[in-house]
């Protein structure tokens, strides 16, 4: 296959995405592919457009319900393959396969602040900088100088602000970019306080968060106005199931998956919550994750 001509060992083919989404659900993907650098990311593209194929670029896959009918043509996977981090005085560059945890700790080695709300967000750059991902106050786009995307062909880099960046959406999503590398600016700090304040959050995330199942984080947007978590408890569905799906008794804001549970369930369990919450309180909540693939 042309693709092996490119990536070798890192072509895998009947791929299933359970393999790699934190929900750990999902069919599979007919072609999976890891590409290491610039050049191989361009060329499986390329590869692709030439078959006539479809595809999709993932990092970590901690934003991802896939379909249980899979992925008909390829996935793009970028992950530590092409995931180098380097410092050079108060700047971070990373590549888009690295993840927030290994920039945090980049930044933490060098005693820079302002990466630390990122710390315990589990995807990648690409992921984070496409989402605008966001926790405790901070969101990316305030520490994003450039980044590097490639669109219709040509690689561009683009300043922060030329990024349309808003909550959990950016023109990158927008106009299907792919994010090559990022570049984040932070300021000098002390080790310990660094340190100490990423422990702290750390702590938040594993009390307040049910990080010990399978999900994709906070399922709803945060309605204008309104907690979606609250209004979830609100209507009285704290550990609604539907078949291994489950709203989160810890935090309503997730669904997990409890065991066993297919993309139908967690499909499934969404619409019953938005029908539910809708039908209470009159508010419409927005799927934060996103849907990839067939869903049968
Ligand atoms: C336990 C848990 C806690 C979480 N906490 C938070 C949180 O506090 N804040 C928060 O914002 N999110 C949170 N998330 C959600 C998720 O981690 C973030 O949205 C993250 O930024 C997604 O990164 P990813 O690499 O996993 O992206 P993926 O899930 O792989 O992809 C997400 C989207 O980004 C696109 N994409 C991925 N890589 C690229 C690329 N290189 N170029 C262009 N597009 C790309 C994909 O096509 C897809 O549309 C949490 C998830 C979990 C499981």
């Amino acid at each position: 296959m042309a693709l092996k001509s490119v990536a070798r060992d890192r072509v895998f083919t009947d791929e299933p995405m359970s393999r790699h989404t934190t929900f750990k659900v999902g069919g599979a993907a007919d072609v999976l592919v890891m590409p290491s650098s610039v050049d191989e990311i361009i060329k499986c593209m390329q590869i692709f457009k030439e078959y006539g194929e479809d595809f999709i670029i993932i990092g970590k896959g901690s934003n991802l319900l896939v379909g249980d009918g899979g992925i008909r043509g390829g996935v793009i996977k970028l992950s530590s393959d092409f995931g180098a981090v380097l410092c050079e005085g108060n700047v971070v560059n990373a590549k888009s396969g690295a993840s927030l945890a290994g920039v945090a700790s980049m930044c933490l080695k060098n005693s820079l602040t302002g990466f630390e709300f990122a710390s315990g967000i589990p995807g990648s750059v690409g992921g984070g900088v496409c989402m605008n991902a966001g926790a405790y106050g901070g969101e990316l786009k305030d520490i994003i100088r450039s980044v590097t995307v490639f669109k219709d062909g040509e690689i561009l880099r683009l300043k922060g602000e030329e990024c349309d960046f808003g909550y959990r959406t950016s023109r990158i999503m927008k106009e299907n970019m792919v994010v090559l590398e990022a570049e984040f600016v932070l300021e000098t700090g002390d080790y310990d306080s660094i340190y100490s304040k990423m422990k702290e959050l750390s702590s938040k995330r594993n009390e307040k968060q049910p990080v010990e199942f399978p999900s994709a984080g906070s399922t709803f947007k945060r309605p204008e106005g309104y907690f979606a978590g609250k209004l979830i408890q609100d209507s009285g569905l704290r550990g609604y199931s539907i078949g291994g799906a489950q709203v989160s008794e810890k935090h309503c804001g997730f669904i997990i998956n409890k065991g066993g549970a297919t993309a139908k369930d967690v499909k499934d369990l969404i619409e019953y919550v938005k029908k539910t919450v809708y039908d209470k309180f009159g508010v419409v909540l927005e799927p934060e994750i996103r849907f990839v693939g067939d869903f049968v």
